[in-house]
């Protein structure tokens, strides 16, 4: 019997977890012929995300659960549930059923009939951003797959269902600072696209917001390019050129009419210019600086504070649990 295991990546999501509990047990109740585990990662959540999580521990051996030290992330959770995973297939789903558990079902059929490795979802409409998030996104997406070599597919979300050989792949790939997308892609492996519609988020609050998203859509772009150092080059290059062509005309003209001094505006404006090119290109050397700094310091992706195997629940909040299971199942 094949094993499909579940990674629920969980940020304050202690309105979500109960609904997605109950919609992915009707999955696993369906396809009978599958056994599950349901990894739920809490990522440092500061509401009843881990109780919960703990609460269906121990009425449910299916569930299992890694919390971590503090908030590190969406990718670090991801890459922790993929470490503690024991299935033959392995999907990633957010909390709050916005990659709605029902898929499971046609991409394990996919999976086990099909000549593929990963079954993936994408969308092409997402209800929830406006035009304008819409209009930046598709540009970002054109932008990224002409400066980086691998491809990214535009409204890939990260719900997919993935062999083992697959999740072996991406478990090599130990970098510090991921970009699920530039790695799913990396990794290559025969993908299938379905597409389906993002219906709004059941419960709780988007995690991102337009600072969040920029800086992620400029990690990406650092992490999986290296065209922008080589726009910096040519930008050098060309300034170079062009002030050399000046200097030569300035000499010129001052021999045959003489030295006026005039065009100090015009001065101040071109220092200012050039001065801003520099400080754009030196920032954009910074920043790959920046991110080889992080990953010489080899840290950790993520830490773990307890999970099902080294529980932190005292005996006092066990016994009230197992009064509670009891009264549940009368
Ligand atoms: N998430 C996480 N750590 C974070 C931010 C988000 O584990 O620092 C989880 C979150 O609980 C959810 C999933 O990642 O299950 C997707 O987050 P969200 O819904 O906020 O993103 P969106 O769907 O808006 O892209
Ligand atoms: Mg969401």
């Amino acid at each position: 019997m094949d094993k499909i295991s579940v990674i629920v990546p969980c940020f304050n999501e202690e309105e979500a977890v109960p609904l997605f509990y109950k919609e992915i047990n009707k999955v696993i109740k369906k396809m009978s012929n599958v056994s599950f585990e349901l990894i739920f990662v809490d990522d440092g959540s500061r509401d009843r995300t881990l109780n919960i999580i703990k609460e269906y521990r121990e009425i449910d051996s299916n569930v299992r659960y890694i919390s971590f030290s503090r908030n590190f992330g969406k990718e670090a959770a991801i890459y922790a549930g993929l470490e503690y995973c024991t299935g033959d297939y392995v999907t990633l789903l957010d909390a709050d059923l916005q990659d709605s558990p029902e898929f499971i079902e046609k991409m394990y059929k996919i999976i086990t009939t099909e000549d593929v490795d990963c079954v993936g979802l994408k969308t092409d409409t997402h209800k929830e951003y406006g035009i304008f998030r819409r209009f930046l996104t598709r540009c970002y997406y054109k932008l990224i797959s002409k400066l980086s070599k691998v491809e990214m597919v535009p409204g890939a979300r990260d719900f997919r269902l993935m062999t083992r050989q697959m999740v072996n792949a991406i478990l090599e790939l130990k970098e510090y600072n991921r970009y699920s997308k530039g790695i799913f892609s990396f990794v290559g492996f025969k993908t299938k696209w379905l597409s389906y519609e993002v219906p709004k988020r059941v419960a709780g609050k988007s995690k991102w917001n337009i600072f969040k998203l920029f800086t992620y859509a400029v990690d990406a772009i650092i992490g999986y390019s290296t065209v922008p150092l080589t726009i910096a080059v040519i930008v050098g290059v060309l300034f170079c050129l062009i002030s050399l062509i000046s200097i030569i005309f300035i000499i010129i003209r001052t021999l045959i009419f003489g030295d006026p001094v005039a065009g100090w505006p015009s001065l101040v404006c071109i220092m200012f210019f050039l001065s801003g090119i520099q400080l754009f290109c030196t920032g954009i050397s910074g920043a790959y600086i920046s991110k080889t700094y992080t990953e010489v310091k080899g840290r950790p992706i993520y830490i773990i504070r307890e999970t099902e195997k080294k529980s932190k629940m005292n005996e006092n909040e066990r016994k009230t649990l197992i009064n509670k299971e009891k009264g549940w199942q009368k």
